[in-house]
C-alpha cells in the first residue's frame, strides 16, 4: 500500500487516561487501514508501560515538555502557567517533517477510513455544536510550520484564551474560518458529538449512521466508566452520565477490551493499573446491568420519557439502559 510519509494523523496525551484514549483511536484509524503515519504527543507524566503501548500503536511516540523546552513555548507558558495543555497542543505545528497532519483529541473515536481529510486545507475543521461560528478544535487539518507556531504562540500568551482552551486561541487565530471558505468546514460527520444528539434527534436519527469520527466531548470520559467484557455492558461509576451516547461507548470500550487491553497487560506485567475493564463469569445477574445503588426509577409515561431524553437526561441505567437504547437507536438506523 503506498504510504504517505509526510502526512501524519496526530494526537496528544497528557496523562495515563488520555493515553488509554490514544491506544483507542490508534487502534480506530489502523483497523480502518489509514495510509498515514500516526504520531503520538505525550507529556512528561505518562508513565513509561503506557507510553510503551502507544510505541507499539503510534508510529512515532514525542515526549512534549513544555517546561523543559526552553523555547518560545516556556517563555509563554510562564505568563500563562493556566494554559499548560493548550501550549502542548499546539506543539503539533512543530512536526516540520510532515507536510500536513490531521490532529484528533485523544477522546474521539474512528469508525470509518478518514484519509480524504488530507485533500482539505489548513484550517479545516466541524462546527462546534455549542457555537456553529466557531470550529471544533478536536478534529482539524493543518500544516506545521514554525512560523505558524511563533505566532500561535505569541497570541497565545499576549491574549490568552477566550475560553481557556486551545479551541479558544485556534478560533482568534484563525478567525476568518466561518467566513471565508466553505472548503474548511469540515462535515459534522468527522466530529460527531454526543451533545448533538440531544439538541437535534431527527438529524440524528437522519444523518447518524454516517458517523465518521465520533468525539467524547465534556467532562465524562469512556476511561470514566467500567466495561463487563463478558457481558458487554457498562457500568457507569459516574452519575453524570448525561453527555455521553451508550452505543458509540460501547464501540469505544470494546475496541478497548479486544485490542488493547492486552498490551497493556504485556507492558504493565505484574505492576498494578486500572483497565477499567472486567470479565466477570459468565453468570451475570440482570440486575448488575443496572446501577444498584440507585434508587428504581419512578415509572414515567413514555411521552415523559422522550420529552426527558431529548433534553439529555436519559435514564441510562433504568429503562434507557443501553440494550434498550440500542435496540431504538438500531431501529432509527435501519
Ligand atoms: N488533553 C490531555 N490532557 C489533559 C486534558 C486534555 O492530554 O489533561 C488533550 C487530549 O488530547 C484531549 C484534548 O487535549 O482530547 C482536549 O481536551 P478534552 O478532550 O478533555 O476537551 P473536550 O473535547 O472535552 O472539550
Ligand atoms: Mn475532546
Amino acid at each position: 500500500m503506498y504510504v504517505n510519509i509526510d502526512q501524519a494523523f496526530v494526537t496528544l496525551a497528557t496523562t495515563d487516561n488520555y493515553a488509554k484514549g490514544a491506544m483507542v483511536l490508534g487502534k480506530s484509524l489502523r483497523n480502518h487501514n489509514t495510509s498515514k503515519k500516526l504520531v503520538a504527543l505525550i507529556g512528561p507524566h505518562v508513565s513509561e508501560p503506557s507510553r510503551a503501548v502507544l510505541r507499539k500503536v503510534y508510529d512515532e511516540v514525542r515526549l512534549v515538555d513544555v517546561l523543559d523546552s526552553g523555547d518560545a513555548a516556556h517563555l509563554a507558558m510562564m505568563k500563562r502557567p493556566d494554559l499548560g495543555v493548550t501550549f502542548t497542543k499546539l506543539h503539533g505545528w512543530t512536526l516540520t517533517e510532515y507536510s500536513k497532519c490531521v490532529f484528533m483529541d485523544a477522546d474521539t473515536l474512528v469508525l470509518s477510513n478518514i484519509d480524504e481529510l488530507f485533500e482539505r486545507e489548513e484550517l479545516s475543521a466541524a462546527p462546534d455544536p455549542g457555537w456553529p461560528d466557531c470550529f471544533n478544535s478536536g478534529v482539524f487539518v493543518f500544516r506545521p510550520s514554525n512560523e505558524t507556531y511563533g505566532k500561535l504562540l505569541t497570541t497565545c500568551s499576549e491574549n490568552g484564551s477566550f475560553d481557556g482552551g486551545d479551541q479558544g486561541i485556534l478560533n482568534s487565530f484563525f478567525s476568518d474560518w466561518a467566513t471565508a471558505d466553505i472548503s474548511k468546514h469540515l462535515p459534522f460527520i468527522y466530529n460527531l458529538s454526543s451533545i448533538a444528539i440531544y439538541t437535534y434527534l431527527p438529524a440524528f436519527k437522519q444523518y447518524g449512521r454516517d458517523a465518521k469520527v465520533v468525539h467524547f466531548l465534556g467532562k465524562v470520559k469512556p476511561w470514566d466508566y467500567s466495561y463487563d467484557a463478558t457481558s458487554k455492558t457498562l457500568k457507569g461509576q459516574s452519575q453524570d452520565a448525561s453527555d455521553m451516547h451508550p452505543n458509540f461507548l460501547l464501540q469505544w470500550w470494546e475496541l478497548f477490551s479486544s485490542s488493547v487491553l492486552s498490551l497493556m497487560k504485556e507492558e504493565y506485567g505484574d505492576q498494578p493499573f486500572h483497565s477499567g475493564c472486567t470479565e466477570s463469569d459468565i453468570h451475570v445477574d440482570v440486575a448488575q446491568m443496572h446501577i444498584s445503588h440507585h434508587p428504581p426509577p419512578p415509572q414515567m409515561s413514555s411521552q415523559e420519557r422522550k420529552q426527558k431524553w431529548e433534553h439529555g437526561q436519559a435514564d441510562y441505567m433504568g429503562l434507557d439502559s443501553f440494550e434498550n437504547i440500542e435496540k431504538k437507536l438500531d431501529s432509527f438506523l435501519k
